[in-house]
């Protein structure tokens, strides 16, 4: 919820606005706030509102910043939410005033009615997302910073930290009083001092902000064959101006995201913005160049690590239509795009386009009701994509294109599995010599290699050979991971830490506590042990601070200073490393446990994106999957490379049971602070549970994480037929029941999480 401690500028009644009307008119007006829906208002006399009008309300004895909402919602039938009861108009409080800001367009506030719609959520906690930070400002001003004024005045005491401030004021572009009296490692009164003397003259300084206009014909690609033709095909896309889905399918290298520039290029060449979706903002560097190589000019970037003042300045931009093209993470789909043109989503299959906090919403579903609303066309981009998407485009939903070879010289990697029970690794490692081998040769021949495996720390699991006591976290269903590098245990779900006990915490016994399973940092070790003389670089979240941090290693990779890289999720993205040319997946059955409804499709999608690093240049890739079951249906689907007849598998297994995408699901997660206000809250609604055709429900059971952060946890889950609309049943059932006291039912419509 945004928090603000000053009085936004106001407009409280405009110059040549009408005579004030004897009757008050009605305005309904939005919060960012939990509420059902909009709150009725009084306009003031002479303030002529309309719906988009970004607004300041009273609200208690608080001032609340809101949107002026349409007074008809327009949804599907079956998504209207129940009617608010209406305010007698003689108690209705006065608007306070508007603000200077740009209205929010039509299109953003039905598609913040339908997201608030279709996941159950109160339209207030999507409106949020969509103006959090943005609005309180006021249009950016520009900075201020200083130069050097021609002579020194005479009889000015020259300190050495004057000296200090005016050498570097004289080498350098201006700058502002704060960036100054940093570089100079000085008070800012000592810059002010010198301004006071005469010795610095203010400027203004080029705006940071300045969102230059991308040139569509700064560098075109030279495009042959298929990928001419697909680029032709998008290209047309665009020109229809309305709106559309296309699924855009190729090999990874195969150039994907080359042809979805010129989608891009056409969009820009009628002047209408293009929204970007990537899963992973940590892509954005190498993405941001590739795009800059080709428009000219940066995009506008949008995602949770931008400052407030970029976040402002940015969503301003938007709105006034300056920000072309803007490349986010999936809050950057609240944006208020004054004449959104196309939105592409890259990488459509990966499921951190889910929020799983607050408003749960999948970014990739959601993005194309977005251009449903804006009546554009999107794209979705991906080499392996998924069931959901693949089940439109045979629906004949969707279009689909598809790229089948890689790009130039480059061809597929060649992938094998390494059966570990044919050839283990020695005993208390993890690397088998095979892959050992492979790597050295490698290495050898100056070309670079990949380790993967997902997950972070040294060891998932601590336990006492003594007593067999296994290291747990105090607050959820977890074991510890140990992170040998920082000495502590920690919790992956809620991020309890504690030192590393010396003697087992149960039995006492001394040195009895052992690291069971590899994570990167083990591994990491392995290899240092195995390849003393090995560059070796470490990718992993924890280890890599923002996206600066991980542009650098991706330049050091580019630059060939890096032997061997070892990484987890974060070196699958979309990398272009040209001379690594092996793959080795130290546990490829890692993804294939958990029961998960996708853990197959996911395991193939993600090992795929990972091999994919191999051979992106001349040179041959290889790809060595360690794995206990090599003849599982995901290894063979990655030998071969044939994934559309192992989605078709994947389709036929869930089919017969309506799973999706053949059906829909809906998750009911239960929390409460004691173990029985959950056992009674999941009981009641497995007593009230819907008893209809073509609907059925899972559970109550304790979820798999059936304590998390303290909280005691239950799940159901109820799955329907695709035909029938799930949200009429799920708020008829959720009225039905009243939580236990301190108990809570979360609702995860589409849910990819079962934990
Ligand atoms: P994908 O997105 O399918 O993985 P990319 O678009 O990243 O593929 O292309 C792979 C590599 O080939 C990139 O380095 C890209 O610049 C290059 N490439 C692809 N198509 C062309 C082209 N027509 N001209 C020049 N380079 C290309
Ligand atoms: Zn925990």
């Amino acid at each position: 919820m945004p928090r603000r401690n000053h009085t936004p500028d106001l407009m409280e009644s405009q110059p040549g606005s009408p005579a004030p009307s004897p009757t008050a008119r009605r305005v309904r007006v939005m919060l960012p706030l939990p509420f059902a829906g909009a709150l009725d208002y009084r306009a003031p006399a002479g303030l002529d509102l309309q719906p988009g009008d970004i607004v300041s309300v009273p609200l208690g004895r608080r001032t609340e910043t809101g949107v002026v909402w349409d007074m008809e919602l327009r949804l599907p039938p079956e998504f209207m939410p129940p009617p608010m009861p209406p305010v007698a108009a003689g108690r209705l409080r006065a608007v306070g005033g508007r603000l200077d800001l740009p209205p929010m367009p039509a299109p953003l506030r039905r598609f913040i009615d339908w997201v608030a719609a279709y996941t159950l959520s109160p339209p207030g906690m999507v409106l949020a997302m969509a103006l959090r930070t943005s609005t309180t400002a006021a249009a950016p001003r520009p900075a201020a910073g200083w130069k050097v004024a021609g002579e020194i005045p005479p009889g000015l005491r020259l300190t050495p930290a004057r000296q200090k401030v005016l050498d570097i004021a004289r080498a350098g572009t201006p700058m502002s009083t704060t960036d100054l009296a940093t570089r100079a490692g000085v008070g800012a009164s000592v810059v002010r001092g010198l301004a006071q003397a005469g010795c610095l003259h203010e400027v203004v300084l080029p705006a940071p902000w300045a969102f230059a206009t991308p040139d569509p014909a700064h560098a075109p690609p030279v495009l042959e064959g298929e990928q001419a033709d697909v680029a032709r095909a998008l290209r047309d896309t665009v020109a229809e101006d309305r709106f559309s889905i296309t699924l855009l399918e190729g090999v990874t290298g195969s150039g994907k995201t080359e042809i979805y520039m010129e989608a891009i290029a056409a969009c820009l060449e009628k002047g209408l913005q293009v929204l970007v979706l990537l899963p992973e903002i940590a892509l954005s560097s190498q993405w941001t160049e590739r795009f800059e190589r080709r428009f000219g000019t940066a995009p506008a970037l949008w995602h949770s690590d931008l400052g407030p003042r970029l976040r402002r300045v940015t969503w301003r931009a938007v709105a006034d239509g300056e920000a072309h093209v803007v490349v986010g993470a999936r809050s950057a789909l609240f944006l208020p795009f004054v004449r959104l043109g196309l939105i592409i989503v890259d990488e459509e299959h990966e499921t951190s386009f889910k929020q799983e906090e607050g408003v749960t919403y999948n970014a990739r579903d959601m993005a194309v009701v977005r251009a449903r609303m804006d009546n554009a066309p999107i794209m979705l981009v991906s080499a392996t994509p998924s069931l959901e998407t693949l089940a439109n485009v045979g629906a004949g939903r969707y279009r689909h294109l598809r790229l089948g070879a890689r790009h130039g010289n480059a061809s597929m990697p060649q992938v094998r599995t390494l059966d570990m029970r044919a050839s283990p690794p020695e005993r208390g490692l993890f690397l088998s010599p095979v892959l050992t081998d492979a790597i050295a040769r490698t290495i050898g021949r100056q070309e670079q290699a990949m380790l993967f495996l997902n997950r972070r720390g040294y060891a998932p699991l601590t336990l006492c050979r003594t007593c067999g006591h296994r290291m747990q976290c105090p607050n959820c269903t977890a074991w510890l991971v140990e992170h040998r590098a920082r000495r502590i245990l920690t919790c992956h779900h809620c991020g309890h830490h504690e030192a590393m006990p010396p003697a087992c915490p149960s039995c006492n016994a001394e040195d009895s506590l052992t690291p069971i399973g590899p994570g990167v940092e083990r591994i990491t070790e392995e290899a240092r042990a195995t390849f003393p003389d090995a560059r070796i670089l470490v990718m992993a979240s924890d280890t890599l601070h923002g996206p600066a941090a991980t542009a650098e290693a991706v330049d050091r990779i580019s630059r060939r200073e890096v032997d061997l890289v070892i990484g987890t999720q974060i070196v699958a993205k979309g990398w272009h490393f040209p001379h690594l040319t092996l793959v080795g997946i130290v546990d490829a059955d890692l993804g294939l446990g958990g029961g998960d409804l996708r853990a197959a499709e996911r395991t193939v999608q993600l090992l795929h994106q990972v091999a994919g690093r191999a051979g992106r240049a001349e040179a041959q890739g290889h790809v060595l999957l360690q794995s206990y079951v090599p003849d599982h249906p995901v290894m063979e689907a990655l030998v071969s490379g044939d994934f559309a007849s192992f989605m078709e598998q994947e389709a036929e297994q869930r089919r017969p049971g309506f799973w999706p995408p053949f059906g829909r699901l809906v998750a009911l997660i239960v929390s409460a602070d004691t173990p029985e206000a959950a056992d009674m809250t999941a009981r009641a609604l497995g007593h009230e549970a819907p008893r209809l055709d073509g609907v059925q429900v899972l559970g109550p059971a304790p979820a798999p994480l059936a304590i998390l952060r303290g909280r005691h946890r239950q799940r159901l889950l109820l799955r329907a037929r695709r035909n029938i609309p799930v949200q009429p049943i799920m708020r008829e059932w959720l009225s039905r029941v009243k939580p236990e006291r301190g108990a809570r039912v979360d609702v995860d419509i589409d849910p990819i999480s079962f934990l």
